[in-house]
């Protein structure tokens, strides 16, 4: 692992921090605001409107984050838009990287203090950056580290739109070892449920989605959002028409056993939320991922294998077993590998396309489920016991 130096950004602006409550809203961000919203709100500073095209083309287009580096705007215009349009909204506290140089992850604390994760995956032909959508999660699964803290709030659109332009940004640079310099996918399978937070995280992948300088203009399939099965949620998704992969964290075919270890499935059963999982890739012709952390003596019993492999037959759904990343304190480890072979086999058996998940960034706490930087907002983030934490 190496710790990396972060790079320092600049101090959030007096008014930006102001008296605003611990987990408010954060200032409004030009990411918040497509390019009719960011023009009425330059025109609104008194500046002219191709203000707003400039600014989204150093933003979107060249991955410039800090306005003193907009070297073309005038330097009263400058202020004026840091405090309207560009204010801090995420500062890094922390990065670490691990495999060489192809994971990273950053910690990140917000404007109120509340703490957020993402992890940037390099492989030979993409660069993806996987995102937080909360600041912790409400949706309690009791495998997951991020689970286990609650939720903190909601990010605001440009707080998520941001974490991918900095990746984005790191991709550039070069600074992902055997990776092309591009950032080429976005998953939301950091801290949050995307769904629980549905109109900001819409609203971003539109913005990540828009062609630049009005967004990054990263193609929707190339976008995955991952959910427990908020149904409700699903179904007002697949009426967006949109072409992004939905991933359905299932982790277990039966409702006794997801009643417990994905807890919504109390109230949307795994039959409810596959007919809307299945209805969405109807709708958008592209197959459904179906997220399986296998869990020793749990939940990778063959029988739960066969299961599942007649529940997804003839699906247009593709299943994605993630070896568990045990957390701290969990009573609950991976299963060996014998036993993943056979669920495997037993999928595959059954025609259901089956793939197992690397466990990159195990090492920095920074595979799936081990994202727990609310944790430490209490503990004093950023101080070293908090690191020690991190780093572990
Ligand atoms: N809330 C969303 C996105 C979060 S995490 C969701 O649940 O889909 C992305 C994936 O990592 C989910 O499938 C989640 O269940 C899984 N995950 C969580 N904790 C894990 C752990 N300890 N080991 C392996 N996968 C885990």
């Amino acid at each position: 692992m190496t710790i990396l130096p972060v790079i320092p950004t600049n101090p959030d602006t007096p008014d930006a921090v102001g008296t605003r409550r611990r987990s408010a809203m954060p200032p409004r961000h030009l990411a918040d605001l497509d390019l009719a919203g960011r023009r009425a709100a330059v025109t609104e500073l008194g500046e002219p409107a191709f203000r707003a095209k400039q600014i989204s083309t150093h933003y979107f287009g060249r991955l410039v984050r800090d306005v003193d580096a907009m070297t073309d705007l005038p330097a009263a215009s400058r202020a004026r838009l840091v405090d309207d349009l560009l204010p801090t909204l995420l500062t890094p506290v922390r990065e670490m990287a691990c495999d060489d140089g192809a994971t990273r992850k950053t910690l990140w604390k917000l404007h109120d203090g509340a703490m957020v994760e993402s992890v940037l995956m390099g492989y030979p032909d993409r660069i993806t950056a996987c995102v937080s959508s909360q600041a912790g999660c409400g949706m309690a699964c009791p495998f997951c580290a991020t689970g286990q803290a609650g939720l903190t709030r909601n990010l605001s659109v440009a707080e998520i739109v941001d974490q991918v332009v900095y990746l984005a940004g790191v991709a550039a640079s070069g600074a992902v070892t055997g990776s092309p310099p591009r950032l080429s996918r976005v998953v939301f399978m950091g801290m949050g449920e995307p769904l629980a937070n549905y109109p900001r995280v819409l609203a971003a992948v539109r913005r990540l989605t828009a062609p630049a300088p009005e967004g990054l203009g990263l193609a929707q399939r190339h976008i995955t959002v991952s959910t427990v099965g908020l149904v409700p949620a699903m179904r007002r998704l697949i009426a967006e028409e949109l072409q992004v992969t939905l991933a359905l964290s299932l982790h277990a075919p039966d409702d006794d056993l997801r009643d417990e270890l994905v807890p919504v499935n109390q109230r949307w059963k795994v039959a409810e939320v596959l007919g809307a999982a299945f209805d969405y890739a109807a709708q958008t012709g592209r197959r459904i991922s179906i997220e399986y952390a296998l869990i020793r003596d749990v939940n990778d019993q063959p029988w739960r294998a066969d299961l599942l492999g007649r529940l997804l037959h003839g699906k247009l759904a593709h299943v994605n077993l993630i070896p568990l990343n045990p957390t701290p304190g969990s009573k609950w480890d991976a299963s060996p590998k014998p036993v993943e072979r056979e669920f495997v086999a037993r999928l595959r058996a059954a025609g259901v396309a089956t793939t197992v998940r690397d466990t990159r960034g195990r090492e920095i706490d920074g595979a799936c489920g081990q994202l727990a930087a609310s944790e430490l907002t209490e503990a004093g983030a950023g101080g070293p016991a908090a690191e020690a934490e991190v780093a572990q």
